[in-house]
């Protein structure tokens, strides 16, 4: 069975302020470069000698010991640690939900404090364990503009893009609940990687298209490459868009991460219903921009998701015209049995003939490995994201109990 934890032990730490307290004006320090964090603090009086030397202390209490009240900065003075209380916050997403599936896979539903007249806000990110790696799938927009229609998250408008400091918050919050940091403990019965770091990596996959929040996706990943602080490798980050084939080589230049391709189609007139924004870039000019990505080498192989929905791009005819797409392109194929959620239109292919599919897409050279749902009892897989208040407002919670008995 599934679970919901209780979250009372979540007060071991200071709780943030409740959503719905009035917005602070403090300045978050999360997400900042080390040279804005360093001009913050100039700004609000620290004397310049002394900034560089602040920030590499306050980037080693955030990013490494996991820190999330100036309080606990034990070699920062009393009185440095109450100036930068008052003007500074350094608090993570409010955690209103965690619900842990019975393979081990959790899910977090944040809430944000409003942003000036907005409301308060609410994403999810996912946490999914496997042997030897334990994968974060984090947001980047709540809601999305984009209305991919195998997709949850494209029937809720889009509210707001995320901040550098909400998306670095997820991470950070991630690997406070799975004991991730010094002298934390991971929770007892947790299933997590045997040996490693808990969160080896990340893949902007959640809500959300990530390249229309390029420059807060931008900073916050550079964040959480940096190796003094959170130190993952940019080839254990993933950025995975729908296809903005204008910000593509951009991506690669200035962010170096890996690439995934929301595919799911091989025709024009197919992807142009199953991912709109086909219409303004088809496949031609997506394939294009893919082979021209920078760094792209058969060690820095570029993965292209395909989703797998009955008689609709199923065929062996789908998977032929699939490889005969990628030609020269090193790929990795992730096929993807479709997940359900209340209201989808479509339904998950049969296994034999996702099976079939895989293995003609194997034999052209390319690995295709059938992605294992994981997390459907929680509602936490591929697709199937939404603000939970959103889920609650369209009263379909009992829809969702009999999609994922499906
Ligand atoms: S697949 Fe991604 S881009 Fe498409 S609607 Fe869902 S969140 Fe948006």
């Amino acid at each position: 069975m599934s679970a919901t934890i209780d979250l009372s032990d979540a007060t071991a730490r200071p709780r943030p302020a409740a959503a719905s307290e009035p917005a602070a004006a403090k300045r978050s320090l999360l997400g900042l470069s080390r040279e804005d964090m360093g001009a913050a603090l100039i700004e609000a009086g620290i004397p310049a000698k002394q900034a560089k030397m602040r920030v590499q202390q306050l980037w080693h209490w955030l990013y490494v010991r996991g820190v999330s009240d100036f309080g606990q900065m034990a070699n920062v003075s009393k009185d440095l640690r109450a100036a930068l209380d008052e003007q500074f916050e350094i608090r993570r997403p409010e955690i209103v939900e965690e619900q842990i599936s019975v393979d081990g896979t959790r899910k977090w539903l944040f809430r944000f404090p409003s942003r000036g007249a907005g409301r308060p806000v609410e994403i999810e990110t996912v946490y999914i364990p496997e042997e030897g790696r334990g994968t974060l799938c984090v947001s980047s927009q709540v809601g999305c503009t984009l209305t991919c229609t195998f997709c949850h998250t494209g029937t809720q408008r889009l509210v707001r893009n995320l901040e550098p400091s909400e998306i670095v918050g997820q991470v950070l919050t991630a690997r406070e609940r799975l004991g991730d940091f010094p002298d934390a403990s991971t929770p007892q019965g947790a299933i997590v990687p045997s040996d490693g770091r808990l969160v080896s990596n990340v893949v902007m996959m959640g809500m959300g298209e990530p390249l229309y929040n390029y420059d807060n996706v931008k900073s916050a990943l550079s964040v959480v490459s940096d190796g003094d602080g959170l130190a993952l490798s940019k080839r254990r980050i993933t950025l995975s868009t729908s296809g903005v084939v204008p910000m593509i080589p951009k991506t690669g230049e200035e962010m170096g991460v890996m690439l995934a391709i929301s595919l799911h189609a091989v025709t024009d007139e197919l992807r142009d219903v199953l991912v709109p924004i086909n219409k303004k870039y088809p496949i031609k000019e997506l394939m294009d921009a893919c082979r021209a990505y920078p760094g792209l080498s058969n060690a820095r192989r570029i993965t292209f998701e395909y989703v797998m929905l009955k008689g609709v791009n199923d065929s062996l005819a789908d998977a032929r015209e699939l490889v005969r797409l990628l030609k020269g392109i090193p790929a990795k194929i992730n096929l993807i049995p479709f997940n359900p959620w209340p209201g989808s239109p479509y339904e998950c292919s049969d296994w034999e003939q996702i099976e079939r599919f895989a293995e003609l897409v194997n034999q052209a050279g390319y690995a295709s490995p059938i992605r294992t749902p994981r997390g459907r009892d929680i509602f936490a897989a591929c697709g199937q994201l939404k603000s939970e208040s959103e889920r609650m407002k369209r009263g379909d919670r009992l829809a969702l109990e009999a999609a994922v008995a499906v």
